[in-house]
């Protein structure tokens, strides 16, 4: 199984994974402001984050759905 390596933000307005950030290798605080560098909007990271969680956990399920299925289960939706 794959899991992804890591989270990718994304914009919620414009859904690039580009962000001005004040240098490289920045690790945003939970509340940090982020102002995306394709729109120009602010993203509060501790939602984008939470945002790109749900995402990857929904491919995780996905994913065991797959696997449940190829190997003879019955997997309700
Ligand atoms: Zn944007």
């Amino acid at each position: 199984m794959n899991f992804p390596k890591q989270i990718n933000v994304e914009c919620v307005f414009c859904g690039s994974t580009e962000f001005l950030l004040p240098y490289e290798g920045f690790q945003p605080s939970e509340n940090e402001l982020l102002q995306c560098a394709n729109c120009g909007r602010i993203n509060c990271y501790s939602d984008i984050r939470d945002l790109a969680i749900r995402n990857i956990n929904s491919e995780i399920h996905e994913q065991l759905h797959k696997i449940l299925k190829k190997a003879g289960f019955k997997v309700k939706k």
